[in-house]
């Protein structure tokens, strides 16, 4: 090839635009990038390349649309772009309970309602409705993923693939009779019917959930462990969540939770455990040992008066936690944003120390921290090449937003759920501009409207 020819060809491709331009499905462009990266990476301004269910690249706008071309662009100009918030512990169905019995403790709360109200009332409906309102209160607040504990999982795991969100779904198993089984025998074998249903399906990680040590024996506890290990799928479990809860354990069996579930061979590196307020440091040592992820859920904690979690000292450890809201019985709403704000401000006034969890340590929480609890850090909780395409944007324009000095600071101390503006899963846009598209809105509080009659029925409220 002669020179003059090469001279050509190089002009050729100047003129073109230089390398050809990857073709991606949708590029959201400007605004405040947090990557939430090993090296919490702030771009602004930023955007974010997703192609099929993944993101490709995170750079600066100019970098980006050097590099490709989108069939769909999302202007996030003046917004903040984050990864979805993942809420490590929910009980999506009880957002049909909102509001029915508040200012109880613990068990009070459960044994003379809770449980007497979804006695009468859990079915496959319920839950399946109760999924959708608390899908579209998750999309619509920014959540990506969820973990859930509940009965009739199935119909949480249709409702979720359905809406287009993530999530870490466990089967309750439960010693007594409830809704969907008469007895652990038929809940563990529900359970794994269950597992083998959903198992590899991209967006829902099918799991079991023993749902407390004071409400399973030992060889149910055990049971649902094995087959979590065999299935190789997370094993759900509440845990020293009260005082009252550590009395029994160690009325019983001379132990703590922690320790009792130890010297029986419960837990494991797919464990996540909800809760864990009332801990030792025996107990945050063998949490991290056994590399189980705890699911912080200070809201429900202190609207229970259940006590605060030493966060501070999970972290120091190096224990893998996460937040979540718990069910919205006891919260009463799925709001991420209001989750990390009033962590911060519990762990803050539990150890008299402003600086116990700083507005970065929060939002960790909530993202990567959240993932790293789920054992999903390698697919989601930062905005990297290579990871699922999870990501929000979320407006700053209102007044209580201005002006915004701090991006990071903004998000866990002033924004709120409503103000996220755009919600993508897997690569696929669940709202844009606070308009939802997988789920019909009018429909799904009409149809929950309904139901809460059904419940307001049974419980004579
Ligand atoms: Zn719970």
């Amino acid at each position: 090839m002669t020179r003059a020819v090469l001279f050509v060809l190089a002009a050729a491709a100047v003129v073109a635009g230089q390398p050809a331009r990857r073709s991606v499905a949708l590029v959201v462009v400007g605004g405040t990038v947090i990557t939430q990266d090993a090296a919490h990476r702030v771009i602004a301004p930023g955007a974010v390349a997703i192609a099929g269910t993944d993101i490709v690249d995170v750079d600066t706008p100019a970098a980006i649309s050097a590099k490709y071309t989108a069939n769909e662009t999302i202007d996030a100009r003046s917004e903040v772009v984050l990864p979805g918030l993942v809420n490590t512990h929910t009980h999506a169905p009880m957002v049909m309970y909102r509001g029915l019995a508040d200012d109880l403790a613990l068990m009070d709360w459960l044994q003379k309602y809770i449980f007497p109200a979804e006695a009468k009332t859990v079915s496959p409906e319920l839950v399946r409705v109760g999924t959708r309102l608390a899908a579209l209160e998750m999309i619509e607040s920014g959540t990506t993923t969820f973990a859930d504990m509940y009965y009739f999982e199935e119909e949480i795991a249709k409702a979720a693939i359905e809406a287009g969100l993530r999530g870490v779904l466990g089967q309750t198993i439960i010693q007594f009779p409830v809704a969907d089984a008469k007895t652990p025998a038929d809940a563990l074998a529900r359970a794994e019917r269950y597992i083998k249903e959903f198992k590899d399906n991209g967006l829902v990680v099918p799991a079991i959930a023993p749902h407390a040590l004071y409400t399973n024996d030992k060889t149910t506890l055990l049971a649902a462990a094995e087959i979590g290990r065999r299935h190789g799928v997370p094993v759900l479990i509440h845990f020293s969540e009260t005082e009252d809860e550590i009395k029994a354990a160690r009325d019983q069996f001379k132990m703590t939770p922690a320790a009792y579930l130890e010297s029986i061979g419960f837990w494991g590196a797919n464990t996540v455990a909800a809760h864990g307020v009332w801990v030792t440091d025996e107990d945050i040592a063998i949490l991290k040992r056994r590399g189980v992820g705890v699911a912080h859920n200070p809201e429900s904690n202190m609207k229970l008066a259940s006590g605060a979690a030493p966060v501070g000292k999970y972290l120091a450890a190096g224990v893998a936690l996460g937040l979540g809201t718990d069910g919205a019985a006891s919260n009463n709403d799925l709001d991420m944003f209001e989750a990390m704000r009033q962590a911060s401000f519990l762990a803050k006034h539990a150890a008299r120390d402003p600086t116990a969890l700083s507005a970065q340590a929060a939002l960790d929480l909530a993202t990567i921290g959240g993932a790293r609890a789920l054992h999903m850090d390698k697919l989601i909780g930062s905005l990297e090449a290579g990871k699922r395409a999870d990501v929000i944007t979320v407006s700053m324009a209102a007044a209580r937003q201005t002006p915004m000095y701090d991006p990071v600071s903004h998000i866990v101390y002033t924004t709120r759920g409503d103000d996220v503006r755009t919600t993508i899963v897997n690569g696929k846009v669940l709202m844009k501009d606070r308009q939802v598209r997988m789920l019909n809105r009018t429909t799904v509080i009409a149809d929950a409207n309904r139901l809460a009659a059904k419940v307001r029925e049974a419980v004579g409220r």
